[in-house]
């Protein structure tokens, strides 16, 4: 079964998340995928309370590359998993430009979440200049082996690689399904040369970047993917429940 996560950005307040989940889980039909809502983290123990049971996992968008307390303003991963976050996105390029998260950052990020048994939806993706000049391969394994550097290989099981060309992103551009396909080669074949051929074929890939009800369709036909980020698409609760409709298993 394809993943379907959700990412609410910087979206919708606890009330207004309250009244999507509750319309939300009436509507979508669960046996088309697995549904992960990525939340800001003021609403995480609101949908911890409201889909206690459904089936629907959470996740957050964000968490403190460090552990302990003094870090004002930040959410530690500890803090995210007693919320009820199942899955926390690290490495979104929003965060790697405008707050200048580096792959060292991502690397401690990724680290934290495992040690507290959150599982990591990690994005990566060329720029538009970047892939102008042809460089997406050496930009996707710089991005891989700079974050999973020290990971043993087990913990890649707890880790989805979410494939977002930052060009693509909130912007209604999407790559040919075959440059997709390039990608996801290029994804896994670094993970085979760094770990082994079997966490290749295991690892989860996922695409992002402007999914919506119109192409969902085609880009689920994708053999090497294993499901969908989407964005903007997702925050309005019946248009995510048909996108998910028309995703293809
Ligand atoms: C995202 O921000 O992760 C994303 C996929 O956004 P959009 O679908 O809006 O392009």
């Amino acid at each position: 079964m394809k993943k379907i996560i959700g990412n609410f950005k910087m979206n919708k307040t606890n009330s207004e998340i309250k009244e999507y989940i509750m319309n939300f889980v009436s509507k979508v039909d669960k046996s088309r995928a697995e549904i992960i809502l990525c939340l800001p983290s003021t609403a995480l123990s609101t949908a911890k309370y409201l889909l206690d049971g459904s089936g629907i996992a959470i996740g957050a968008e964000n968490l403190c590359d460090e552990e302990g307390g003094k870090n004002t303003g930040e959410v530690s991963g500890e803090m995210l998993k007693d919320c009820g976050a199942e899955y926390v996105i690290i490495g979104h390029s929003e965060r790697r430009v405008k707050y200048r998260e580096n792959n060292r950052s991502i690397n401690k990020k990724i680290k934290i979440a495992l040690k507290n048994r959150i599982k990591v939806i990690f994005c990566i993706g060329e720029s538009l200049a970047e892939k102008n000049l042809m460089k997406t391969a050496e930009v996707l394994k710089t991005q891989l082996e700079d974050a999973l550097k020290g990971l043993y290989e087990n913990e890649l099981e707890n880790i989805v690689i979410a494939y977002e060309p930052v060009w693509a992103i909130g912007t209604g551009k999407i790559p040919m399904n075959k440059d997709i396909e390039d990608a996801v080669k290029t994804i896994r074949k670094v993970i085979a040369d760094d770990f082994s051929n079997k966490a290749a074929e295991k690892i989860e890939v996922v695409y992002g970047g402007s999914v919506d009800n119109k192409n969902c369709g085609s880009i689920s036909k994708i053999k090497s993917i294993n499901g969908l980020l989407v964005g903007g698409a997702c925050l309005d609760p019946i248009n995510f429940c048909q996108l998910i409709r028309d995703t293809k298993a």
